[in-house]
């Protein structure tokens, strides 16, 4: 077994149907007094919901603004990855997050600790990476900062996400599984919650897909979420997750659904360089009906969730493939499989058209 570094990240998880209930315990728990509630309303000092993907900077200013206004002494992030994304940017000082956002000059806040309550199962509530973009480009980094200090996962908020909403923001989750199983600076704790993360969300998400009330295969996913983003939170990412951060920034593409179309493709393009990873998802996947192999595996689970096939679909013109294609082969991250201009083309054509991996 090779040498590893495994660090715990320090924050505190309240999981289970009706755990919502003990937001104000936890709020108190956390030492807080006036919470600013990100995109819901509650017993609070303030709202803010005007949460939207990709963390505006014009938004974040306005959030700070906002927090500022009510003397917010921390708040409390309701809601899918977009609006905890704004949970984060209220946990760094100003300093921090004009460099992440190419020295745009900020309100200044004494940084708010986060109470993250998630509502799809993006995984980011676990992880201390987030990002702003200004002037049309996403920058994103890693704080320890921005780690939201108490999580509750509560199924029951869930019963509300559409199916269309619920079968990507599932496959996103696989996704950080399945590049942390193959990460370079991954570990064999982290193997073991990624494997058991593909192995709970590929087996509950066609049933909460197909039946929004079914609150036990709601309560597995978001379980299978939740490990996900600490997988997520763990590991250096490669070329699936660099590759839907250049599509989604460039086109303007869906952050879910663009992981959901690329998932399959990257895993076969990665095949043959992580056999170890590639036998941890088939032996996740071991327990469904979908293919044994990885990449036709993922694809059949997507399209088992009627997800998008295809970049297609989700409005990338086909125009855009090669300049895409060399944009991603100058990316200088670490990757199983070297980026090859070649092959990453021929990745990007068949994710365009939807095909299902071939099982070479
Ligand atoms: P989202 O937060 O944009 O939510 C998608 C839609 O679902 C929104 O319209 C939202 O209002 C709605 N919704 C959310 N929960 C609902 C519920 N329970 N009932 C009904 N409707 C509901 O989507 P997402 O996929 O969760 O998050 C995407 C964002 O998260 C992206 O910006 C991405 O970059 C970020 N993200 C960050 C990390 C990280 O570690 N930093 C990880 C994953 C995703």
């Amino acid at each position: 077994m090779r040498a590893f570094v495994h660090i715990g990240l320090p924050s505190r998880v309240v999981f289970g149907a009706g755990a919502f209930d003990n937001v104000a315990a936890e709020v108190d728990n956390l030492g807080l007094r006036r919470v600013l509630v990100l995109s819901t309303p509650g017993h609070v000092a303030g709202f803010f919901d005007q949460a939207v993907m990709h963390v505006p900077i014009e938004t974040v200013v306005a959030a700070r603004a906002a927090a500022l206004a009510c003397g917010a002494d921390g708040c409390v992030a309701i809601g899918g990855g977009s609006t905890i994304g704004f949970g984060k940017v209220l946990a760094v000082d100003a300093e921090t997050l004009g460099k992440v956002a190419g020295g745009a000059r900020l309100p200044d806040l004494p940084p708010l600790p986060a109470l993250a309550i998630p509502t799809t199962f993006s995984g980011s509530e676990m992880t201390p990476v987030f990002g702003v973009t200004a002037v049309g480009n996403k920058t994103t980094t890693r704080d320890l900062r921005a780690l939201p200090r108490t999580v509750i996962y509560d199924p029951d908020l869930l019963a509300t996400l559409p199916a269309k909403v619920a079968g990507p923001s599932g496959m996103n989750a696989i996704a950080h599984c399945v590049e942390a199983l193959y990460a370079r600076d991954g570990d064999p704790i982290t193997s073991l919650m990624a494997e058991e993360g593909i192995r709970t969300l590929a087996a509950s998400l066609p049933r909460v897909v197909a039946d929004a009330s079914n609150r036990e295969a709601r309560a597995e996913a978001l379980y299978g979420a939740w490990l996900a983003g600490s997988c997520l939170a763990m590991v250096t990412t490669a070329l699936h997750h660099k590759l839907c951060h250049l599509l989604g920034g460039r086109y303007n593409l869906p952050h879910a659904e663009t992981h959901t179309i690329l998932l399959p493709h990257v895993v076969r393009y990665n095949r043959a360089a992580a056999p170890e990873a590639m036998a941890r998802i088939t032996r996740a996947l071991a327990s469904t009906d979908f293919d044994a192999d990885p990449a036709r595996g993922l694809y059949d689970l997507a399209e088992a969730l009627r997800a998008p096939l295809a970049l297609e679909e989700i409005g990338l013109p086909a125009s855009a493939l090669d300049e895409a294609a060399d944009a991603a082969a100058k990316g200088t991250y670490w990757n199983p499989r070297p980026l090859d201009r070649r092959a990453l083309r021929q990745l990007l054509q068949d994710a365009w058209e939807g095909k299902r991996p071939a099982g070479d």
